[in-house]
């Protein structure tokens, strides 16, 4: 039985961007339904530990966000995923045995990001998983992936993996940069003083208890027989490669891809940028899109960390209410004083996005039956075969091959087969393009989607 609900704005995704857009909506006045797919709201950044298992200063931070959402009486639907959006706004939401209709008079895409995902010879191998996903296995479960790890890719996240998993108990036996330390990073941290006691006290306590750290290398093969034993890291220079052992697990991440699936089915205009970890929805600072009443904020906007995502969750909440005629009360000068500050937490994260985007030599490791799209088993030869064919985008390829039509959609290999296809044919990522999802947009069993579609299409063309 499909559950009808309606609001006059309906916010996906409950991280730091979407409790805090849901909160500033309902305080203005507007009803509100705040949905996410995981079982408790708080996102990544705030992510809330199981029954059982420990927080952390992150999760108790998403406690007071949460709460601030409880006491705006916004409704929350945790455990509910959103597979489908309409224009109009109708969205679908299955989960723990519910199909739900939602009809909103406006939509808040807050809906965040995932790990940036790349491809080398054997890592598909058993104990080989991405930064974001041994991280959570530790924030959410209190357990860890493994215990003597390797950290490897890109980007200052890998430095807080490091972290958690040292603070939980793990042996680290690398940390392995691809960039190496520059110039342009500290005068960039010198521009924003006021992250310097947190990057020092980062800093400190990870560069203390790893075992080593390495920069200017990336993995280029994994190897073993029933699961990862040893990685040979390459030189992104060309010098000599190096091969490390005595590990049982490996964490790869190159940063985060923003969750487009949303904004896409409803239309509105993306924009690439590399340092922003690519396709994002485009929004003004307000959140509002070229949807009228699709507003974005968060990651789902472009990759710039926690601070911005609820500073613009915030801004969008209040334009959310304010074009359906509900009074925020917040004065003109609040609302610039959140858009300055925005701007500055953005230039800080975007900054450090485009000092960390992926380098080119990391598309260069996959060989040609290096798997690329690991749902479909689509390996980098057939993409590269589809090109010579005349595939030059990722929706050709698509087409040609299957890769991205899987379960999860070319989520994961999005960033592979862009960069195999940019390698061969020489056209900007640009131009390539994204693949719009298909309803559903999440895995789902199939008698919940069915139920839920004919919901859902009923009056509708
Ligand atoms: C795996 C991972 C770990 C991270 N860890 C850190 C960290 O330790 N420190 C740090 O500074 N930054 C971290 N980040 C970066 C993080 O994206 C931001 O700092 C912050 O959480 C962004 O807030 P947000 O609200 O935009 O998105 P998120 O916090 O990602 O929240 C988005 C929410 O949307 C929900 N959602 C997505 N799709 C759907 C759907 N179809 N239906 C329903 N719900 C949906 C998700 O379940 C999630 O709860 C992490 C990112 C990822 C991907």
């Amino acid at each position: 039985m499909t559950e009808r609900l309606t609001a006059d704005i309906a916010v996906v995704g409950a991280g730091p961007a979407g409790l805090a857009a849901a909160t500033a909506a309902r305080q203005s006045g507007a009803s509100v339904l705040l949905i996410d797919g995981f079982a408790k709201a708080g996102g990544q950044y705030f992510m809330q530990p199981r029954a059982g298992a420990t927080g952390n200063s992150q999760s108790e931070a998403g406690r007071q966000a949460i709460a601030a959402a409880n006491e705006a009486a916004v409704e929350v639907l945790s455990g509910i995923e959103i597979i489908a959006a309409y224009p109009g706004f109708r969205l679908l939401g299955t989960g723990g045995g519910r199909s739900i209709v939602i009809d909103a008079r406006a939509v808040i895409a807050a809906n965040g990001a995932h790990d940036r995902v790349t491809a080398f010879p054997g890592w598909t191998l058993p104990g080989i998983m991405t930064a974001g996903g041994g991280q959570r296995f530790v924030k959410l479960n209190g357990a860890l992936p493994g215990k003597r790890v390797v950290i490897a890719g890109s980007g200052v996240f890998l430095w807080a993996v490091a972290e958690t998993l040292l603070d939980k108990g793990a042996e680290v036996v690398a940390l392995v940069e691809a960039r190496r330390p520059s110039v342009a990073l500290a005068s960039h941290l010198l521009c924003f003083p006021e992250r310097w006691l947190e990057a020092a006290s980062l800093y400190r306590s990870v560069s203390s208890r790893v075992r080593r750290l390495i920069y200017g290398r990336v993995v280029s093969k994994a190897l073993g027989s029933h699961r990862v034993e040893e990685i040979i890291l390459a030189d992104t220079r060309g010098g000599p490669s190096e091969t490390l052992g005595n590990f049982d697990t490996l964490l790869v991440g190159h940063g985060f891809q923003p969750n487009i699936e949303v904004t896409s089915l409803l239309g509105c205009k993306h924009r690439f940028d590399d340092g922003r970890g690519g396709w994002h929805a485009a929004a003004d600072q307000d959140g509002r899109t070229s949807v009228p009443g699709l507003f974005a904020s968060g990651e789902v906007t472009g990759i710039a960390g926690y601070r911005p995502a609820a500073l613009s969750g915030t801004l969008a909440g209040i334009a959310a209410a304010t074009d359906l005629g509900f009074s925020s009360g917040t004065c003109r000068d609040e609302t610039g004083r959140l858009k300055r500050q925005l701007t500055r937490a953005r230039r800080f994260g975007h900054g450090l996005g485009r000092l960390f985007a992926p380098l080119p030599v990391l598309a260069q490791q996959a060989t040609d039956d290096t798997i690329l799209c690991r749902c479909e088993e689509i390996t980098k030869g057939e993409i590269l075969s589809a090109v010579l064919e005349g595939s030059d985008s990722v929706h050709a390829a698509k087409m040609w091959t299957r890769a991205g039509m899987g379960r999860c959609q070319g989520r994961m290999c999005r960033m592979s087969v862009t960069a195999c296809i940019a390698e061969a044919t020489g056209r900007s990522p640009e131009h390539i393009g994204f693949n719009r999802p298909r309803v559903p947009c999440r895995p789902v069993a199939l008698a919940d989607a069915l139920v839920a579609f004919e919901e859902a299409t009923e009056g509708q063309t």
